[in-house]
């Protein structure tokens, strides 16, 4: 199924809101190189590598510019969102950081997206060196935190997909196969269900599973291993990310003891979703009934984090961070416990927040499963 396409005017709501939101930020505009805060804004991604300048201009004094290679006008002309700006060229030999000046002040104040090359801001700075720039992130982190219907309707459907993939992996052998093997599998499948793009596909059995960062090796799987899978990646643009541990044959007594704290503690996670509250309480909720249950030093990581146009960013659900929860906000609650040299557990859903509480866009089953 395809989703409604964005229009237009969903690009031209985007950038108005960023350039109100610019001037609370304490910026007097924000910058876009290709990346996702680009794809969000105007849904232009440009096909070739990107050493010749792109760049969005949002500011309170002007219409919203695009200043693009000349070759590349065509197809940043075919976006949705470039038809709400004004395009701007530079053919190749002429000193694109001169144009991309025209359009910014000297002394100006700018956020600058995340992903922009380090080339490009060098060359903005030497073209205008008493212009300052500030990571996107951190003057506007929430910029894209809050989804819309249609963004929401794709991270569902993205969830789906991934859940079918789960269904289906079930079904795979296990035992002596390689985790290159699954992993390759949990790739095809999230393809098969639409996927256009698989960003990891984590597959850590036995004492590979404490390392939450390992993703697949030439390890063979073995009758008893704990499996820790976690996979995702973009469909129609919008991202996937859930996590189960399954176990290859029956379970010893301590991998079912750490799967059910888990498994409470993401559920702790998940029902202390809801709007107003600070992101940290979902981490604090979901981390106190590990550590009550003694594992609290075993949970190396932050409990979420934010997804859409991709499968990390703001918000994250971490202490210290006292964002509140807003209604169209959609994140993980992955709490894990690593027991180092022996195996580990993580559970991960997408959970979105609604009007009164967290509603998760995964949903398949959470108890350990037991696989071949
Ligand atoms: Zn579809
Ligand atoms: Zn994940
Ligand atoms: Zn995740």
């Amino acid at each position: 199924m395809s989703p409604v396409p964005f229009t237009r005017d969903d690009y031209a709501e985007r950038m108005a809101r960023v350039v109100a939101a610019s001037g609370d930020a304490g910026v007097d505009g924000v910058l876009v190189a290709p990346g996702p805060d680009l794809v969000w804004l105007t849904g232009y991604q440009p096909t070739a590598i990107t050493e010749r300048l792109t760049l969005l201009v949002l500011t309170a004094d002007r219409e919203p510019t695009m200043l693009v290679p000349t070759l590349e006008r065509p197809d940043a002309e075919r976006a949705g969102g470039t038809a709400a700006t004004t395009v701007v060229d530079w053919l190749d030999g002429a000193d694109p950081y001169a144009a991309a000046s025209a359009l910014l002040r000297p002394d100006g104040r700018y956020a600058i997206s995340d992903s922009t090359w380090a080339m490009h801001l060098l060359g903005l700075q030497a073209a205008l060196p008493r212009t300052t720039y500030d990571a996107m992130t951190t003057r506007l982190p929430m910029l894209r935190a809050v989804k819309d219907v249609n963004e929401l309707a794709r991270l569902e459907a993205a969830g789906a997909a991934a859940d079918a993939t789960y269904e289906q992996i079930l079904h795979v052998r296990f035992s002596g196969r390689k985790e290159t093997d699954v992993a390759a599998d949990l790739a095809r499948l999230l393809r098969e269900h639409g996927h256009e793009q698989v960003d990891f596909t984590v597959v850590g059995s036995g004492p590979n599973g404490a390392n939450p960062h390992h993703e697949a090796g030439d390890r063979t799987i073995e009758v008893g291993d704990a499996i820790v899978l976690d996979f995702g990646g973009l469909m129609h643009g919008y991202g996937s990310d859930t996590s189960r541990t399954v176990c290859v044959g029956e379970p010893s007594e301590v991998i079912r003891e750490v799967h059910e704290i888990v498994r409470l503690a993401q559920q702790a996670g998940v029902d202390a979703v809801r709007p107003g509250v600070a992101c940290q309480e979902v981490d604090r909720a979901a981390r106190a009934v590990i550590t009550d249950a003694g594992y609290g030093e075993q949970f190396i990581h932050r409990t979420g984090h934010g997804i859409g146009t991709t499968t990390h960013e703001p918000p994250y659900m971490i202490e210290g961070e006292e964002q509140p929860l807003v209604p169209g906000m959609c994140f993980s609650v992955e709490p894990g416990v690593y027991l180092a040299g022996r195996f580990g557990v993580r559970i991960e859903d997408i959970v979105t927040v609604t009007d009164t509480a967290g509603r998760r866009l995964n949903n398949t089953d959470r108890g350990l499963q037991v696989v071949e």
